[in-house]
């Protein structure tokens, strides 16, 4: 039987700090503390805001992961790992992660806190609503897409003279061209495609439409990404939603609605703080998607805990080929702030997987071959590891590897996965307890990230914003990926083409992959070669900052499965929440 308790068990039974006491002890100001009840705050994004120039104190470090199996690495679990074991080895540190969406929360995934010894409490607010950022988020998406439609209907109602007597000019949206949808914060796929404006003509137009879980709104990236209250206020304004009948973009600023949509987010733009199990300050803030935006929370929340730290941890989402990258050449850029170390998790199963390991079922036990010693799946599956510390060596960072370790591993295989980590040019590989021990059994991760991050860094991105667009997909797809070229579609090509005529071809690019591969083909495990990229289609973000072209399919409103991780879920009379894992 497994000693160590269900991950809400633990949450359940530990000792909860006032967030005041955890805010005061990083030395940030009462009055930039606004809490919500006693284990929750925000904080004053003025604190990491562009004008104040917060002064940078920490060691500013990554967290990321081989590509992702079905067997999990445990980012998360690792990253608050990392910051209880510097708390062991007497070091100030915080960590900064993206608050989940609730949609995958009551699908497949369950709780996204972290697990075991090792998690952010109060878990149960964490995976639930926090502090109502993502439904501020939907609010102010939704907004906007109720000003397009609601323009639409009364540019088609009334004549020219009309909307100039109200101070207005008339913007000639194109039904067909509307690019907005709407959100919702829920896995719910029936509102893939709908059809909106059915009944009279008062309730029209009659359109298609669709529906993205809000994690996957633009205005998540843009909060994500917004370095102050006037930079958040801008860059809505610069979200194009629609198009004119000539095919013009049209913000909304042009539907004045931007001012709007702020006005809805101004407390969404501060981070939460919460706390380790072991009382290290959390910052939760924002949770844009990993694909079709750049998956990493906030900058203003680093910016914030770079000058209360001495070392600031930050998760990315998927493989250090999708949130690692963009973490670097998309958030990296915004924030200002310089890597300093990242930590790569890898765990024995996951490389199995990689090496050629047999199908997963969820609900049945692992097949052997990942629950006893096998060197040859292992040794295989090294192929994907190596290929990820090349990506981190690629940007100038030194690499720790972190060997999440579980009960079934043996000390071959961990003393496989150090020699192939070492000789790729890790600066170390440490095999982490974190998950059962809590920070006791990362302190000598923790030693050897101190170690790794303690000269200066010689980061750099990957490209210049100078290149074209086309160069900048060339290079993440042949320097990354390790894909032998890009396939672009005539449409990619064209809408490129585009982009740079319009002005956008400075933005960095923000790749829509899969994340389980290296490549575009989740079913090519390892480490792929003799490939090309094929580029379906490019969208721009402008808001945001990005251009994302999207290669291969991906799902921005994922589905319920048939057995739904909502099931589990109850309360007891007083409240108290059972069931979230
Ligand atoms: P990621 O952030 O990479 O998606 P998480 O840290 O959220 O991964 O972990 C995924 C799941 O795996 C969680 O339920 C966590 O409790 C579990 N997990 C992580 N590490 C371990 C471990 N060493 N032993 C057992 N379970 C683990
Ligand atoms: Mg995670």
């Amino acid at each position: 039987k497994n000693p160590v308790p269900s991950d809400i068990e633990i949450a359940q039974s530990a000792e909860l700090e006032r967030i005041s006491d955890i805010a005061s002890g990083l030395g940030i100001p009462a009055g930039a503390v606004e809490e919500y009840g006693p284990y929750k705050a925000k904080i004053d994004w003025r604190l990491g805001g562009a004008s104040e120039k917060a002064p940078r104190k920490a060691k500013y470090i990554n967290v990321t992961a081989i590509s992702p199996t079905p067997l999990g690495e445990g980012k998360t679990t690792t990253t608050v790992g990392l910051v209880q074991g510097f708390g062991k080895i007497g070091k100030n540190a915080v960590a900064a992660l993206r608050q989940p969406s609730m949609g995958p929360t009551f699908g497949i995934k369950g709780g996204a806190a972290g697990g075991g010894y090792s998690q952010i409490i109060p878990m149960e607010d964490f995976n639930l609503h926090l502090t109502g950022d993502i439904h501020a988020v939907s609010a102010a998406h939704n907004l906007c897409a109720a000003a397009v439609d609601a323009r639409i209907y009364h540019e088609s109602r009334w004549s020219d003279g009309y909307f100039e007597k109200m101070g207005l000019s008339k913007l000639n949206p194109d039904p067909h061209g509307v690019a907005i949808g709407r959100v919702v914060d829920m896995n719910d796929r029936v509102l893939r495609h709908v059809v909106t404006g059915m009944g009279s003509r008062a309730d029209g137009p009659l359109r298609q439409s669709h529906f993205d879980i809000s994690v996957a709104s633009e205005v998540m990236a843009i909060l994500a990404l917004a370095s102050d209250m006037a930079d958040l206020r801008s860059r809505l304004g610069r979200m194009v939603v629609a198009y004119d009948t000539k095919g013009n973009p049209l913000t909304a600023e042009d539907f004045k609605v931007a001012g709007a949509m702020a006005a809805l987010l101004k407390d969404a733009l501060k981070p939460n703080l919460l706390q380790t199990l072991e009382g290290q300050g959390a910052f939760v803030h924002t949770g844009p998607f990993a694909n079709i935006a750049h998956g990493n929370s906030s900058v203003i929340a680093d910016r914030i805990a770079v000058g209360y730290a001495d070392y600031v941890v930050t998760e990315s989402g998927f493989g250090s080929d999708m949130g690692m990258e963009k973490f670097f050449d998309i958030k990296c850029r915004s924030s200002g702030l310089v890597p300093d170390a990242v930590v790569l998790v890898a765990t024995v199963r996951a490389l199995k997987a990689h090496g050629g390991g047999p199908a997963v079922t969820p609900g049945k036990p692992l097949p052997a071959a990942y629950t006893e010693e096998n060197l040859e799946l292992l040794g295989n599956g090294m192929a994907n590891l190596t290929a990820h510390l090349g990506i981190v060596r690629r940007f100038g960072i030194p690499a720790v590897v972190a060997i999440n370790s579980f009960p079934t591993d043996t000390q071959a295989e961990w003393d496989l996965i150090r020699d192939a980590a070492l000789k790729a040019g890790a600066s170390d590989a440490v095999v982490s307890r974190h998950w059962a021990l809590g920070g006791e059994g990362a302190a000598d991760l923790a030693e050897a990230v101190e170690k790794a991050a303690a000269g200066k860094s010689e980061f750099k991105f990957l490209y210049p914003l100078e290149n074209t667009l086309t160069e900048k997909i060339e290079k993440i797809a042949g320097e990354v990926y390790g894909a032998d070229g890009v396939d672009f579609t005539a449409a990619a090509a064209e809408t490129l083409e585009r982009l740079e005529s319009q002005g956008y071809g400075k933005l960095p690019i923000c790749m829509a992959k899969t994340q389980y591969s290296l490549s575009h083909d989740p079913a090519l495990k390892g480490a792929p070669r003799g490939w090309r990229l094929p580029v379906r289609e490019v969208r721009l973000a402008a808001g945001a900052g990005f251009v994302y072209p999207i290669c291969g399919d991906i799902s921005t409103m994922p589905g319920l499965p048939s057995k739904p991780a909502f099931m589990n879920i109850d309360v007891d009379a007083e409240g108290r929440i059972s069931g979230l894992f």
